[in-house]
């Protein structure tokens, strides 16, 4: 009986392991695909604000 939980947390903790892993370079990318100076999703593309400031 015990197993079994102890089992279930630790699947529990690998989920959570796995979200963190999953969330964090996805919100770093999505960062990364906004323009710093308007903060439109470019996503690599140059930006339209870059000629006007
Ligand atoms: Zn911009």
């Amino acid at each position: 009986m015990i197993f079994k939980i102890v089992s279930l947390f630790l699947i529990g903790m690998g989920v959570l392991a796995m979200f963190g892993k999953l969330t964090v370079p996805g919100m770093k990318r999505l960062t990364d695909a906004k323009c710093r100076r308007c903060g439109r999703f470019t996503f690599g593309k140059p930006c339209d604000c870059k000629g006007r400031g």
